[in-house]
């Protein structure tokens, strides 16, 4: 007999990914050139030089057989000492290789960690608007999602509605800045009442919550901005990372877990990350491209193109009369719809050629987002389409 929620899972494609498809169709009706797709959070940069030359290097100068083989669960002991000695230099963290678990993108170190940390019956709270897939993989294991509302002033999170939000039931919180898909960045200020008030509730509930900071985004930040490394905040602190977008090589799959050496239990929360990797079936994270990673800490592909289509779209939407708030990280704008509803407003887009993702799907109404991980030549293109769609719903 199928599994009824798997079935649903394949059967039912995300709205991003419906639009995509759509827009595949449209390109081919109605030309590539007229078609304006900004669905997708594909990198449109491509991965920095050293990519093709370290990947030349490792193939040139490791043993095949052991290259390609299996490495171990965790990943390659040496691989992991270099992210290890990377997070210690580059954000002042305590860290260990003994904590780092390799995993195929930020989905399976979502997906390993839930799996560790939730049992039927418990619940993770989000910030919404969120990354949508964060309901599939807590409600995998049996957990429920409890969204709760970041600040519509500037996506931040809402700390008193979090503090209503959490009880005896709560297993963990996930945070994701810089932000899919609001662009937003947690202010040190936002992150120090965040985990003042996780610390409050531990004490009063007597039990952990763990603090998921999910971070594929983390180096895609603009105007000097800085990203606050979680686990000097918070000692129960798990990070998800990924080298997707950092890289541009999000069809590669790689990325890792690490949990906080400092974090409750953190010897038997590894242990249970490896374990939740192994009922998955991960076995281990893609070899080359561990070795390949272990050769790139720190690098990343050119993120000044991103933030010049980022201040392109800003000033000309703005213009238009758009409502948005401006993102300081990621590649995403999140823009109030002009329409009743977002769903309304996506589908009037579509008669300009534009694609934007309404934002129910990410837990919230009454906005699109629109990824601007394109072509700086694309989105000066698309700018008289976001004219004409403005000017329809002008009275
Ligand atoms: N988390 C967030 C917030 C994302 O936006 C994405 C991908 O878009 C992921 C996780 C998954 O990334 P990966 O490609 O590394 O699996």
């Amino acid at each position: 007999m199928l599994n009824e929620k798997m079935r649903e899972l394949g059967c039912n494609r995300s709205t991003i990914r419906e639009l995509f498809e759509f827009g595949k169709k449209l390109k081919s009706e109605i030309g590539d050139e007229n078609v304006f797709d900004f669905s997708l959070g594909n990198p449109s940069v491509p991965p920095p030089a050293e990519l093709a030359e370290k990947i030349d290097f490792i193939l040139k100068n490791t043993d095949e057989t052991f290259l390609h083989g299996y490495t171990s669960a965790e990943g390659d002991r040496a691989v992991r000492q270099r992210i290890a000695d990377y997070i210690t230099e580059a954000f002042g963290a305590v860290s260990s290789p003994d904590y780092i678990y390799l995993t195929a993108g930020a989905a399976a170190a979502l997906t390993s960690v839930l799996g560790a940390i939730t049992n039927p019956g418990e619940s993770v709270v989000v910030i919404a608007p969120y990354f949508p897939e964060y309901k599939v993989f807590i409600e995998r294991g049996g957990a429920s999602i409890k969204p709760v509302m970041a600040k519509a002033t500037d996506f931040c999170p809402d700390i008193n509605a979090l503090a209503e939000a959490i009880n005896d039931k709560t297993a963990a919180i996930i945070i994701n800045s810089p932000n899919n898909p609001t662009g937003a960045v947690y202010t040190e200020e936002s992150i120090t009442a965040l985990t003042d008030m996780l610390r409050e509730k531990e004490k009063e509930l007597n039990k952990v919550i763990y603090l998921i900071s999910d971070e594929p985004y983390r180096e895609l930040v603009y105007g000097g901005v800085t990203v606050p490394y979680l686990t000097k905040y918070y000692d129960d602190t798990i990070v998800t990372y990924s080298y997707s977008k950092s890289l541009s090589i999000p069809g590669e799959r790689i990325g890792y877990v690490f949990v906080s050496p400092i974090a409750d239990n953190a010897d038997l929360v590894f242990r249970a990350v490896c374990g939740a990797g192994r009922a998955l079936g991960y076995v281990c994270a893609p070899s080359l491209l561990q070795r390949l990673i272990g050769e790139l800490q720190g690098k990343t592909s050119d993120i000044e193109i991103y933030d010049s289509n980022r201040r392109i779209l800003l000033d000309a939407l703005t213009e238009y009369g758009y409502e948005v708030i401006k993102p300081r990280g990621a590649f995403y704008l999140f823009v109030k719809s002009m329409a009743e509803s977002a769903k309304e407003f996506s589908e009037a887009a579509k008669e300009f050629g534009l694609l934007l993702v309404p934002s129910d799907d990410f837990g919230c109404g009454g906005y699109v987002r629109i990824a601007y991980c394109q072509s700086p030549e694309m989105i000066k293109r698309s700018l008289p389409k976001f004219k004409e769609l403005a000017d329809k719903f002008k009275t």
